[in-house]
This record gives structure tokens, C-alpha cells and sequence, in this order.
């Protein structure tokens, strides 16, 4: 599904409906500590790391099914996540994200935080947000705080680290 951002601005009342939406034909990189934090549970990371080449840089990417697209750890049946605690940050991000720079999306104004100007949004296509009966409350400073840590990891995020964590792994 496509993202359709609005501006995150307050806090919103969230619970998700497990509408089976957002964990399909989605692009979830994923850094040295989701993949260490996803193996330790017991999952070969040639079971669920693929790689996409960006320019020069090798990123890692969340495999999917070949016959839905969808997420190799999403249960069809009930739509729900089978690694929820350990999920990657970007699937504790969504339904919202942080960015760098405005997107140009009415009503949008940068949020700052520890030092940081930030620009959030929520995807107006999830019918969590402001669900009847919600179970949490979002707020900026959450989702802020999870785009930051991305950001770091995902600056350290690169191929000998990755072999690096792999031996780790393999010597247990
Ligand atoms: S789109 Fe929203 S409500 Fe649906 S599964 Fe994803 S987070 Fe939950
Ligand atoms: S890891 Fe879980 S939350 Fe993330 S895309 Fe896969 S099923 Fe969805």
C-alpha cells in the first residue's frame, strides 16, 4: 500500500486493526541490530535478509513471499507479525514516519527534537489511527526518538559489518 502522508503534529489515539495492509509489497531495510535482534530469536538471516544496490551502497532489505509480496514474517490468517518483539524499527515506526526534510504536505511544520529538526507524518491510509476504542496514544516524541535511533543504525549498516555479525552469529 501506498503511504499518504498527513502531518504528525500531536498525539493520536492508535490501535491496529490487523487489516493485513502495510506488511505487504513494502520496502523494510533493515539494520546490523534488527537482524542480530531477529536471528538471536532463532531465524536464519537467509531466511529473511535480501540485498538491493543502491548506487554503491549495499543495503538490507526484509524478504518477502514470492506469491502475496507479503512480509516473510506476516501470519496471512490473522494478519498479525510473528516476530512482533523483535521487529525491525522501521515496522515500529509505521504508520508513521520521520523526515529530514518537509514532503510538501499541507498543514506540516518541523518538529524539533534533542537538537534535531524533523519533519513526522502518519499514513492517512491506516485505519488505526484515531480508531474507535484505541489501546495507546502516539506521540511525536516517540516516533522521533525510533527515526533518530534508524538513522544511527543505519549509518553503520554495511557489508563487513554484516559478515562481521554472521560469524558472531555461526560461533553462537
Ligand atoms: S495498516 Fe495500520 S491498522 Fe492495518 S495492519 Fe498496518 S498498522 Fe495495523
Ligand atoms: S516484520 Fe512484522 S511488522 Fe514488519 S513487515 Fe514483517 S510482518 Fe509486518
Amino acid at each position: 500500500m501506498r503511504f499518504k502522508p498527513k502531518p504528525f503534529t500531536k498525539a493520536v489515539p492508535f490501535r491496529c486493526l490487523y487489516c493485513l495492509d502495510c506488511c505487504r509489497g513494502r520496502h523494510v531495510y533493515l539494520t546490523l541490530k534488527d537482524i542480530e535482534r531477529i536471528a538471536k530469536r532463532g531465524h536464519d538471516p537467509q531466511g529473511f535478509v535480501t540485498f538491493s544496490v543502491e548506487g554503491n551502497t549495499i543495503r538490507f532489505v526484509l524478504a518477502v513471499r514470492e506469491w502475496d509480496l507479503g512480509c516473510v514474517f506476516h501470519d496471512p490468517e490473522t494478519g498479525k507479525c510473528r516476530i512482533h518483539e523483535a521487529n525491525p524499527i522501521i515496522c515500529r515506526i509505521y504508520p508513521f514516519m520521520v523526515s529530514r526534510k518537509p514532503l510538501g504536505v499541507e498543514g506540516e511544520k518541523p518538529f524539533h527534537y534533542k537538537g534535531q529538526e524533523l519533519w513526522l507524518y502518519y499514513d492517512e491510509s491506516c485505519p488505526g489511527i484515531n480508531a474507535e476504542e484505541p489501546e495507546v496514544e502516539i506521540t511525536p516524541e516517540e516516533i522521533a526518538e525510533l527515526g533518530l535511533e534508524f538513522e544511527r543504525e543505519f549509518e553503520r549498516t554495511d557489508m563487513d559489518g554484516f559478515v562481521k555479525l554472521l560469524d558472531e552469529l555461526e560461533r553462537g
